[in-house]
């Protein structure tokens, strides 16, 4: 089951998509340093680099983001 519930504002597909390919390229290098603002992109990024490892910063950024954040939409 994806998770459809996110408390975030609706954005359409064709946005997302553009979102999404700015962010597989951004997101593309595990040692670089990245910024994250929103729950959609730390789920993106945390997908991207699941497989990575510990030592992955990307997965790193998008762990601290996405448990740090209870309330911001
Ligand atoms: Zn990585």
């Amino acid at each position: 089951m994806s998770d459809l519930s996110a408390p975030e504002p609706p954005i359409s597909r064709a946005a997302i998509d553009r979102y999404e390919e700015h962010w597989r390229v951004a997101h593309a290098d595990c040692a670089a340093d990245s910024s994250i603002s929103s729950l959609r992109q730390a789920r993106f990024v945390l997908t991207q680099h699941n497989d990575c490892g510990p030592r992955c910063l990307q997965h790193l950024t998008a762990t601290a983001y996405s448990t740090g954040l209870i309330e911001d939409i």
